[in-house]
């Protein structure tokens, strides 16, 4: 009856293809945009024909890959510098330069628009991510610098590091304490309406006083160091808040049952989140979350740990999984936005998710990443869970392609050293791609 069952979806799927595949080739839109931060966003919403017409459900990825600089982080990038040039913490051409910690989208993002926009960049990331996102950023121009993955209670942790980095730079003594970057934890842009412009970042607090002009533009003429904190910077959230969300409300024309999301700084699940649920709070609004991540449980139970769970692990900051870029295991200034707003989270396995990954090339033609196969295994629980069987909608986020994380699922780094230093890479060189686990998902209940 499987193979039966096979038959008939195929069929199916031949019928559905034929319906959807007489659009010519075409340029995306008809107008002339500037520069490359012009081609960031407005991605089209992409029928998933495998899974939808196995479900009858409509499964619509938002294809973020098709940014230029190939993720969904083109969108915080353009944000976060657009928000800094806005608040003066930084001016194109003097030598500034962006620093932030990642596990390396926002790092290729801020590359890409760094050099448009006049801007250095230093990325520091742990250094067991994908080969092919440092090849990236060097060729983008941006120094990197590649870390042991710490806990995040280390000074030498990714993101922490940053941070102390951008406030070392461009402070020419040690009087000049304007530098807008310092340890305060979780902090938020304000902005006064006073005759002083009041500016507090990751950093410090940074006045202007307008009764001087000279008093800025001193401060802006020195090279500065910026910090980008996407983890704790709301302008992440207001990318998608603004823009993600409100393109997926017109594409759908307002009718979804559901949105699909991981998270990693939390920015994309809350700004689209918030927004949708601002305009029907009867979509459903669903984590999907790797293993080892703690959100999961914060969702479900209240609490990210459970003692059993990580007794006697170090505990990262960033989930140590195939998948990357989702998962974490402490709260953010953007995960405390999405919290309130998530309905249900779905615990997704690495095998699912590589999975998930090989059966998409296998019946799509499409290379994903994996934290987009994450949210598809998602979707298609959630859809099961549900007992949607006729023509509801749900949105997910194809974050990026699976080309950027190519050597990690199919050749993980298998060294001695690696093997003494820590075991997962043992558990990784190990994971089964098996797209019958995903045909087994998608057998009718
Ligand atoms: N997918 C990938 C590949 C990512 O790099 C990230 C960001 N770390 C995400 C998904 C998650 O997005 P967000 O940070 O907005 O939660």
């Amino acid at each position: 009856s499987f193979t039966l069952y096979i038959q008939s979806r195929r069929r199916r799927q031949r019928r559905f293809a034929a319906k959807f595949e007489q659009r010519p080739i075409e340029l995306r839109s008809d107008e002339i945009v500037s520069g490359v931060t012009g081609l960031i966003g407005n991605t089209p919403l992409v029928r998933i024909n495998s899974l939808s017409d196995a479900l009858g459900v409509e499964i619509l990825g938002k294809a973020e890959f098709l940014n230029p600089g190939g993720s969904v982080k083109d969108r915080v990038a353009l944000r976060m510098i657009d928000d800094a040039e806005r608040l003066g913490l930084l001016r194109p051409y003097t030598g500034s330069r962006i620093f932030e910690g990642t596990v390396g989208s926002t790092g290729i993002s801020i590359a890409t628009i760094a050099r448009a926009r006049g801007y250095d960049c230093t990325i520091i990331m742990p250094d067991d991510v994908a080969e092919e996102k440092v090849k990236a950023l060097k060729a983008l121009g941006a120094d990197v610098e590649r870390v042991r993955p710490a806990s995040i209670v280390d000074k030498k942790q990714y993101v922490n590091l940053a941070r102390q980095r951008a406030a070392k730079f461009g402070r020419l003594d040690s009087t000049d304490k304007s530098s807008p970057n310092s340890k305060k934890k979780r902090p938020n842009i304000i902005e006064s309406n006073s005759a002083s412009v009041l500016v507090t970042t990751t950093a410090s607090r940074v006045e202007f006083d307008m009764e001087d002009p000279h008093s800025k533009d001193e401060y802006l003429s020195k090279p500065r160091g910026y910090f980008a904190d996407q983890f704790e910077n709301r302008s992440n959230y207001e990318a998608h808040y603004n823009g993600t969300g409100p393109e997926i409300w017109r594409q759908t024309n307002g009718r979804l049952d559901a949105f699909v999301s991981g998270a990693g700084t939390g920015g994309t699940i809350a700004g689209i989140g918030q927004y949708i649920k601002s305009k029907n709070e009867n979509v459903v609004i669903v984590l999907s979350d790797p293993e080892g991540s703690g959100l999961y449980n914060k969702v479900k139970h209240g609490v990210m740990f459970d003692r059993k769970e990580t007794e006697g692990t170090k505990r990262r900051h960033q989930v140590d999984t195939v998948v990357e870029g989702i998962g974490i295991n402490r709260l953010t200034n953007n995960i405390d936005l999405a919290l309130p707003i998530i309905d249900d989270a779905f615990r997704i396995t690495d095998a699912e998710a590589v999975s998930m990954s090989r059966y998409l090339v296998k019946n799509d033609g499409l290379f994903l990443g994996s934290s987009s196969a994450c949210n598809l295994v998602a979707c298609v629980k959630l859809v099961r869970r549900m007992g949607w069987a006729e023509g509801q909608k749900v949105v997910t986020i194809l974050c990026d392609s699976g080309s950027r994380h190519y050597s990690k699922p199919l050749l993980p780094r298998f060294t001695l050293m690696s093997a003494l230093r820590n075991d997962e890479y043992l558990r990784k060189a190990h994971i089964p791609m098996d797209p019958q686990i995903v045909e087994d998902l998608l057998l009718p209940l």
